[in-house]
């Protein structure tokens, strides 16, 4: 399903298939779950992408075929490369959206390649997985955990991988507040939970159902985004595009804490007092993802076990998942499913 231009439905076409590179893998796509950031790339949100463009960068497959061993000279930071084992053909991969970076620049020489001033990214600036084959460089992919079938692990990929980066930011807080309580939030709610950590809840004001929901999986408290919860919070995470929520969470917050800001795109924030940000209260926003984060991440998940809501939809029907999601008709993650 390619992308020919922004604000546009998806074309169905035949593209030959793609050729590995030197350290590359030829992928054989199964299953590609649906971002919000595959929205913000077609709703023309996020500038830029390449075009025609495959959306997708949750991709789940099977190696087909390997480009030759990469002559790359090892990274100066040691690339965390060691996080990356050597795939051999037939393996089970996942493509998450950091696809590609330089190694080189000072982010990735101080630990923080997801910043990288030249990164690529899957499904934006690199083809994805809507499509039955793609290409990544092997060094990007990750080993899957076995206890997760191709439709479960591939929320995993993004929701759960950037989610986590998010989480990790909210240091050790004990109360934690998740701003939107979607895909992302609903994962990273359950390592939460796992960890000990007082979870609360705030959805939509009068979405009774999501709040009995995060209720059911172990929140403490579960209200509108317009309350305040009963007590202070350590640290909250924004998972909802809505700029203004930034200040709800800033005023939930008691001293030193945190409001971390886990969208790649959010509508503007209002002005606000300074006394609400006063006594070491901090914002931040996360921005993709490292390979360290991916492989503590799958670590954790099957012990916790992170469990994920899914709705599959053909590959054909990538323009249906898309709509119904935009309109937040979706009750579980949208996955695409690409048929041999
Ligand atoms: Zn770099
Ligand atoms: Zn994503």
């Amino acid at each position: 399903m390619v992308l020919r231009e922004p604000k546009q439905p998806l074309e169905l076409r035949n593209v030959p298939k793609p050729k590995p590179g030197r350290g590359q893998l030829l992928v054989r796509v199964n299953t590609c779950a649906v971002c919000r950031t595959d929205l913000h790339v077609v709703d023309s949100e996020l500038p830029n992408p390449k075009l025609p463009l495959i959306l997708g960068h949750q991709i789940v497959g099977r190696v087909e075929e390997i480009g030759k061993f990469s002559e790359e000279p090892q990274r100066p930071d040691g690339g965390g490369t060691k996080a990356v084992a050597a795939f051999a053909i037939g393996d089970r991969v996942g493509i998450p959206w950091l696809g590609w970076t330089d190694g080189n620049c000072p982010y990735c020489r101080s630990g923080r390649e997801n910043l990288c001033d030249n990164a690529r990214f899957t499904g934006y600036t690199l083809d994805g997985g809507y499509a039955e084959f793609t290409v990544a460089d092997a060094r990007y992919c990750f080993h899957l955990p076995e206890r997760y079938n191709d439709v479960e692990v591939a929320p995993l990929l993004c929701a759960g991988l950037i989610g986590y980066r998010s989480y990790r930011k909210t240091g050790d807080a004990r109360r934690l507040g998740l701003y939107g309580f979607g895909n992302a939030a609903h994962l990273i709610a359950q390592i939460a939970i796992y960890e000990g950590r007082e979870l609360f809840a705030f959805t939509r004001p009068d979405d009774e159902a999501t709040q009995e929901a995060a209720k059911n999986l172990g929140a403490v408290w579960a209200g509108g985004s317009d309350e305040m919860p009963p007590e202070k919070l350590d640290a909250a995470i924004i998972f909802a595009s809505v700029g203004p929520l930034i200040l709800s969470a800033l005023r939930a917050l008691a001293k030193g804490g945190i409001v971390v800001c886990g969208g790649i795109h959010m509508t503007d924030i209002p002005s606000f007092p300074y006394v609400d940000l006063w006594e070491e209260r901090a914002i931040t926003s996360v921005a993709n993802l490292t390979r360290r984060d991916g492989e503590e991440f799958f670590k954790i998940a099957p012990h916790v076990p992170v469990r994920t809501q899914t709705q599959t939809f053909p590959l054909e029907e990538a323009n249906v998942a898309l709509d119904q999601f935009r309109a937040g008709k979706l009750s579980a993650t949208a996955v695409l499913t690409i048929r041999e």
